[in-house]
């Protein structure tokens, strides 16, 4: 019998770098700064909710959009923090995790040969997916250190057929919080050509020294065409309870919901409930997130400076952008040398090529020549002290 292939895209890709990094964190009892978790469970009283809801039940299918109540939550939280007036029952859809939210737009909004525009550094998951809906992506690579927008080059990768721009801001693995000019830019050009932009904004509450997440879809005119996701494993540092939200217009939100009724149908309903309850905590909730991460942002970066790494301005997320060049042995690349201090110092970070289009499989271009790395901080003081202890030691400097 002649051998049949598999899906051709996913025969491709290997396992992501998260999973390869934690793996490996294990093995060699390495702090684990690679793929981004926080160390410490989310606020008690939301998991006291999901605790009580799961033996109160109900635990069955809930709605395939999601439980009223968690979707009245997400549109009263749009109206909340950024003036957005959003019908409930029309434009909100939760999906489990951003994720499926991202895979589910992807899927719903793309056909074959449509034309998708993604920024590099790009989250893992982007490209895989649009290959799977038949689309060609283009990438648009950032300029380091402030990951400037290249705006004739983001032009040129637009055009007619160009139906998706995925926008990642507060973007991974950058910490970059895209600016009011840089968005307006991008709109412009989404409206010339008529294409939807989808925003992955799971950082939304993870802005640092007064950067202020703007989202797309408050700009004149783009309500109708940005699909926002949120996610309450950001917000609440929860992120394996893979509760994700999505605010569309009608017409895409009707056409996403199909996509995911086949991908997942629903949540469980347990973390929804609590999540609803998440939602409506107070302002103090937020900024005091965003002013701990801060901290933890401000301890790791200044003990990564001191031994000698250059740290790359970081205004939100998770991460923070290490170049390693002075530590570099030879020609040694970012995944190398992270699997060297993984193994040798028992610290793990995570590689930037892996957010490189050139890197993925059935990807174009050519990979960029920094040296960078990413580093995970939000976890405990301690654990980031012996983080910096553990580097000091192993690359002798500082
Ligand atoms: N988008 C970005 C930019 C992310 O960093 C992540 C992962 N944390 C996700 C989406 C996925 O979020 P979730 O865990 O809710 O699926
Ligand atoms: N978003 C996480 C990160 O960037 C990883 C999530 C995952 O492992 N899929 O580290």
């Amino acid at each position: 019998m002649p051998e049949k292939p598999l899906n051709h895209v996913l025969s491709g890709y290997g396992t992501t770098i998260f999973s390869t990094m934690s793996a490996l964190a294990v093995a060699h009892q390495a702090i684990n700064l690679g793929q981004g978790f926080p160390d410490q469970d989310g606020p008690e009283d939301i998991r006291a909710v999901a605790a009580k809801a799961l033996m109160d039940g109900p635990n069955q299918y809930p709605p395939s959009q999601g439980i009223p109540e968690l979707r009245q939550a997400v549109a009263a939280h749009n109206a909340r923090f950024y003036g957005l007036k959003i019908d409930w029952q029309t434009q909100v859809l939760v999906t489990s995790g951003a994720t499926e939210a991202v895979a589910a737009c992807l899927l719903a909004l793309l056909n074959p040969g449509d034309e998708v525009v993604l920024f590099e550094p790009m989250y893992d998951c982007y490209l895989p997916m649009a290959q799977l809906s038949g689309a060609t992506a283009r990438a648009v690579r950032l300029r380091p250190p402030v990951w400037e927008l290249p705006r004739a080059e983001l032009a040129a990768a637009c055009n007619d057929r160009t139906r998706v721009i995925v926008l990642n801001s507060p973007m991974n693995p950058t910490g970059k919080v895209f600016n009011r000019e840089e968005l307006q830019f991008i709109a412009d050009l989404a409206q010339k050509h008529n294409a939807i932009v989808i925003c992955d904004e799971v950082y939304e509450h993870l802005t640092f020294d007064g950067a202020q997440h703007i989202p797309m879809m408050t700009l004149p005119g783009m309500e109708g065409r940005c699909v926002r996701i949120g996610s309450a494993g950001k917000s609440f540092s929860l992120t394996g309870w893979k509760v994700g939200y999505i605010t569309a217009p009608p017409a895409l939100a009707d056409i996403i919901s199909k996509a995911h009724q086949f991908l997942t149908f629903t949540t469980a309903p347990n973390l929804q409930k609590a999540v609803a309850y998440g939602l409506a905590k107070d302002d103090a909730y937020f900024t005091g997130l965003a002013a701990q991460m801060q901290a933890s942002r401000d301890l790791l970066g200044n003990g990564l400076r001191q031994i000698g790494f250059d740290i790359l301005p970081c205004q939100s997320t998770y991460f923070i952008a290490a170049d390693y060049s002075a530590f570099a042995r030879g020609g040694e690349d970012d995944t190398a040398f992270c699997k060297r201090i993984t193994i040798e110092a028992g610290v793990a970070a995570v590689p930037f090529s892996a957010f490189s289009m050139s890197a993925m499989p059935g990807g174009t271009g050519t990979l960029p020549q920094e040296k960078f790395i990413r580093f995970c901080f939000c976890k405990q003081d301690s654990v980031l002290l012996e983080a910096i202890a553990r580097l000091r030691r192993y690359l002798g400097k500082g």
